[in-house]
């Protein structure tokens, strides 16, 4: 049996090896590595995938989400609203801007920021609302869009976790996550669904003044060469990567299947276990499992995670300390205890080994280690 990885990307690099290895040479032989025809070529790629009006591709995905908070004119003491069950990026970017981050609880069965806790969180002072599509499956995004535009507020979706997906309207139509509210932001960090080999990111929206700003912003604030009109950031996205994405793009649903068949496999496996709850689908959003993350209960979830890693099987645990318990985060506003869902799945969850290339071996290895756990 192959090694199991969270990730395989050596695997699913050795499938469309010859492809990637051509279109990385070809960057190289051009000597255009900065804003070259694959960059342009991508955006397109993607705005067509997406179906979205405007993607300007940049560096990381955290300068995404730090270039559209910086696109939106906000106000130091702003308010802004996100979960506190995220990766920290999310926060982090508010923070640095001298916003204010408002973290609110999440649903227990998907892990994703609940409507209802942010209609509480807004003040006469929100500008915005981050709501993060974690582990692979939209936020119930439509009461989020009617709060957003009862308050006059900016949303804009943390999509890194869940390219691909899309959200189920109540009215049978469909929409790429990530491009519902005012600005989409995503990462091509190389675990991401789409990811590059190397670092890279995209912010996308419908808006074209918005994006005439964004663009402005990831180029140094400048519109006409050497005027800088405004301050920005240097964020790009290189050829070399850019030309990676457009062939994994391509391949991008048929990664999505994969990931959900190796999903499918695990519930067979796991449904109906006492101590272990299978990931929630929501009624109103495919999952494109970025993760597959298990609920624990009535176990010591960190001795099931040293118990599959010495039986060869890697698991993580996203998250273990919720962002309002993060020293750097610390809020004389929030304490341990005001964030019930989210502190119990910080210590209930845990992560599968996800990807492209798990095979009907590994997934037999895994879901008969992680059973033979409770036989012990
Ligand atoms: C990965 C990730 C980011 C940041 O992306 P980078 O490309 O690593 O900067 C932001 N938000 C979420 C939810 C993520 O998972």
């Amino acid at each position: 049996m192959e090694k199991i990885q969270m990730v395989d990307l050596k695997r699913q690099y050795e499938k469309i090896r010859e492809e990637v290895d051509a279109a990385v040479l070809d960057v190289i032989r051009s000597t255009q590595f900065i804003n070259g025809p694959e960059v342009k070529a991508f955006q397109k790629d993607l705005e067509e995938y997406l179906g979205a009006k405007h993607v300007i591709p940049c560096a990381n995905g955290t300068d995404a989400l730090q270039v559209s908070m910086m696109a939106l004119d906000l106000k130091p003491g702003d308010e802004v609203i996100t979960t506190s069950f995220t990766f920290v990026a999310t926060v982090e970017v508010i923070a640095l801007l001298g916003l204010r981050p408002v973290l609110v609880d999440v649903d227990p069965g998907t892990f994703n920021m609940d409507p209802e806790a942010v209609r509480k969180a807004i003040t006469t002072k929100t500008r915005a609302i981050v709501p993060v599509h974690l582990f692979g499956q939209s936020v119930h995004m439509e009461p989020i869009l009617q709060l957003a535009e009862e308050h006059d507020l900016y949303v804009i979706e943390d999509n890194a976790q869940a390219i691909g997906a899309e959200y189920l309207y109540s009215d049978g139509r469909r929409k790429k996550t990530g491009t519902l509210g005012h600005i989409g932001c995503t990462s091509f960090f190389p675990s991401k669904n789409l990811g590059c080999y190397g670092d890279g990111g995209a912010v996308f929206t419908d808006d074209d003044q918005l994006a005439q700003r964004l663009r402005v912003i990831v180029n140094h604030g400048m519109e006409v060469r050497y005027y800088h009109d405004s301050v920005g950031v240097n964020s790009r996205l290189d050829s070399i990567q850019a030309a990676i994405l457009r062939i994994k793009l391509r391949r991008l649903d048929d990664y999505a299947r994969a990931r959900r068949q190796a999903a499918a496999y695990y519930d067979e496996a796991f449904g109906g276990h006492p101590s272990l709850g299978i990931p929630v689908r929501s009624p109103y959003s495919t999952h494109v499992f970025h993760q597959y993350t298990l609920k624990t209960t009535g176990i010591e979830r960190f001795e099931l995670q040293k118990y599959l890693m010495d039986h060869g099987v890697p698991a993580m645990v996203y998250y273990p300390v919720p962002m309002h318990m993060q020293k750097a985060y610390r809020d004389p506003r929030y304490g341990q205890g005001d964030f019930p869902v989210t502190e119990q799945l910080s210590e209930q969850v845990i992560s599968l080994p996800m990807h492209t290339e798990l095979d009907e071996e590994q997934l037999a290895h895994i879901t008969a280690r992680v059973l033979s756990f409770f036989d012990q």
